[in-house]
C-alpha cells in the first residue's frame, strides 16, 4: 500500500505588484488523495497551483512536500509534475515522443524511454496510437496522452489546472470517472483545479474552496455542501438558499423547501424541468426561495408561475452560518 506523500503550504503569499493573489494560505493536503481546489474565476487556484508545480515564484511562505522543503526548487526537481488546461502536446513528434520528451531532456537512453513511454500510453488506454501524430487524435484522446506525459516522471504529486474544460459535457463526465480510477490505482495525490461545483463533488475526498486569495472552507464534499460554513460557500456549491432570520443567516437547502397549501404564503415565479427534480423559484416577502420538488411530487400537484403557494420546512434542516 502506497500512501503517497503529504504537501502542506505554509502561510503562503503571492503578490503581482499591488494585487494579492493568494493571501497566507496554510494547508495541509493528504497523501494519495484527490482534491479539488475549487471556485470563481480569479480567487487565486491556478497561481496556487503554479506556485506548487514551480512555475511560479511564491512572494512568502514556504511548499513542503514529504517533509521537504520544495520551495525553491525547480519544477522537475519537486516530484510534481503539471497537466496544463491546453495540452500543448509537440504537433512533430509521435504520441510516443510526446511522452518520452522529459525522460530524453534527462538523457535516458532511447530503449528505456520507449518503454516507460510504452507503459504510461498503456495505463491511459492509449497503447495502440503510440505512432500517431497528435494532430490524428481526438480531443480526449489528445488529453490522455498529456496525462501520461504528466504521469511518465512518476510524480508523487499530480497537479491539473481545469484539465475537463475543454471536453463537451458528455466526453467530461467520462474522461473525470478515467481520472479518478486512475487516481485510486496509482496511489498518489491528484490535485485538480477547476470552477465547477459538480465535477468537485463528484471527484474530490477533499473539497478546497478559495475566495479572494484564500481558503473559505475545506473538507469532504458532504460536509462542504450539507454544511456550508459562510454565505459565499452556501451560494457557490448552490442548490441552497440563504435566509436572514433576526439578524442571523441561515442556509436552507433547496431540496428542504416543501411546497404546499400551507405554510409560509408565496408566489411562484420560475419552474424549470430538471429530470429527476423540478426546480421552482418563488417569492416571499420580497425573497427569491429555491425549491428542489421531486418530479413525481411536483407532478401530483403541478404549480404554474403566478400561482400562490405555501412553502414549509423543518426548523431543524436550517443551518447557521458565520457572520
Ligand atoms: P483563478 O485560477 O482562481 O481564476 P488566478 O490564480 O489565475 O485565479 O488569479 C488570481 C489573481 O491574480 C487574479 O486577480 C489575477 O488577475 C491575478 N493574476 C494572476 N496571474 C497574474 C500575473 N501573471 N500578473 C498579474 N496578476 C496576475
Amino acid at each position: 500500500m502506497r500512501s503517497g506523500a503529504d504537501l502542506e503550504l505554509v502561510h503562503v503569499t503571492k503578490r503581482y505588484g499591488d494585487t494579492v493573489a493568494v493571501r497566507d494560505v496554510s494547508h495541509v493536503f493528504k497523501g494519495g488523495s484527490y482534491v479539488c481546489l475549487l471556485g470563481p474565476s480569479g480567487c487565486g487556484k491556478s497561481t496556487t497551483l503554479r506556485m506548487i508545480a514551480g512555475h511560479e515564484d511564491i512572494s512568502d511562505g514556504s511548499i513542503v512536500l514529504e517533509g521537504q522543503d520544495v520551495s525553491y526548487l525547480p519544477p522537475a526537481r519537486r516530484g510534481t509534475a503539471m497537466m496544463f488546461q491546453s495540452y500543448a502536446l509537440f504537433p512533430h513528434l509521435s504520441v510516443r515522443d510526446n511522452v518520452a520528451f522529459s525522460l530524453r531532456m534527462k538523457g535516458i537512453d532511447r530503449a528505456e524511454r520507449d518503454r516507460a513511454a510504452g507503459e504510461m500510453l498503456e495505463l491511459v488506454d492509449m497503447g495502440t496510437y503510440a505512432e500517431r501524430l497528435p494532430a490524428q487524435l481526438s480531443g480526449g484522446q489528445q488529453q490522455r496522452v498529456a496525462l501520461a506525459r504528466a504521469l511518465v516522471t512518476k510524480p508523487r504529486v499530480l497537479l491539473l489546472d481545469e484539465p475537463l474544460s475543454a471536453l463537451d459535457p458528455f466526453l467530461r463526465v467520462r474522461v473525470r470517472a478515467e481520472l479518478k480510477k486512475l487516481q485510486r490505482e496509482l496511489g498518489i495525490s491528484f490535485l485538480h483545479v477547476t470552477h465547477g461545483q459538480d465535477e468537485a463533488l463528484a471527484l474530490a475526498d477533499e473539497i478546497v474552496v478559495m475566495n479572494n486569495a484564500v481558503i473559505e472552507q475545506a473538507g469532504n464534499p458532504r460536509d462542504v455542501f450539507a454544511a456550508p460554513r459562510t454565505e459565499f460557500v452556501a451560494r457557490f456549491m448552490g442548490g441552497h438558499n440563504v435566509l436572514s432570520e433576526g439578524g442571523v443567516r441561515y442556509a436552507l437547502r433547496a431540496d428542504d423547501v416543501r411546497l404546499g397549501p400551507t405554510g409560509r404564503p408565496a408566489i411562484v415565479r420560475t419552474v424549470e424541468y430538471q429530470g429527476a427534480h423540478v426546480a421552482v423559484t418563488a417569492e416571499m416577502s420580497g425573497t427569491e426561495i429555491l425549491a428542489l420538488v421531486p418530479e413525481a411530487t411536483f407532478f401530483s400537484d403541478p404549480k404554474n408561475p403566478g400561482d400562490a403557494v405555501g412553502l414549509a420546512w423543518d426548523e431543524g434542516r436550517l443551518h447557521r452560518l458565520q457572520a
